[in-house]
């Protein structure tokens, strides 16, 4: 419908996290690195696959969704229908439910197990382990699968900084054998990197019109949100 209101202006519609995911590959956290992988830990996890500056999709348009991996088979049921996803254990709607039930505060949420985490709290410690444990299986398996160079963790979980960036890289380094060990590290665009990553698939689709009136060597229009 917009491109026919817009006539010559081409339109791109992309799906959020890969859109993010495309942001934080080419101007964000992984700028320059020609594999990587972007997982927002958030109300649930997702994943963008990034390759070569674009991010894959899949057949159906189901790549990436890591989330829904299993990584502990009979686990707790999912929305999706399995039990034992990968989200259901480490996205922050998991890890603040086990917190709230952990410390006997239903309002409590992931934020407060982590400033829990860092002073020390032996019960915040435990949720916060089972959460980077869980974390670290389903990234293992991610990159056992992908060998990206660069793992972006992003999403309300990865704000908590070191107090998830350290146990999570031991974690996934105590796992690996054979495989190559990325480099892990937080997204930088936040909450923007959805919006500015659809700014690029439309700049994309600009810098190919045939019509050439729009100069390859410009830079992306700031997008405001
Ligand atoms: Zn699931």
């Amino acid at each position: 419908l917009l491109g026919e209101r817009l006539g010559a202006v081409p339109v791109a519609l992309g799906h959020d996290v890969r859109a993010g995911g495309l942001a934080e590959g080419r101007i964000g956290a992984g700028q320059g690195a020609d594999r990587f992988l972007f997982v927002p830990l958030g109300t649930g996890i997702a994943g963008a696959i990034g390759i070569d500056g674009r991010v894959e999709s899949g057949a159906h348009g189901f790549a990436g969704e890591i989330g829904h991996v299993v990584v502990r088979p009979g686990g707790l049921p999912c929305p999706c229908g399995q039990r034992g996803c990968l989200e259901r254990f480490a996205s922050a709607s998991a890890v603040s439910q086990a917190w709230a039930e952990a410390c006997g505060d239903p309002a409590a949420d992931a934020a407060d197990c982590a400033k829990a985490v860092e002073s020390g709290d032996a019960r915040a410690l435990a949720v916060w382990q089972d959460a980077v444990d869980a974390l670290a299986d389903g990234l293992v398996t991610a990159l056992t699968l992908l060998d990206p160079r660069v793992l972006i963790i992003g999403g309300g979980l990865a704000e908590a900084g070191e107090t998830l960036f350290t146990p999570l890289r031991d974690a996934v380094r105590r796992r690996v054998t054979f495989q190559k060990l990325p480099e892990i590290v937080p997204a930088a665009l936040g909450d923007t990197a959805g919006c500015l990553g659809a700014g690029l698939l439309a700049w994309d689709l600009l810098d190919t019109e045939p019509t050439g009136t729009i100069p390859t060597t410009a830079t992306p229009p700031e997008v405001t949100t």
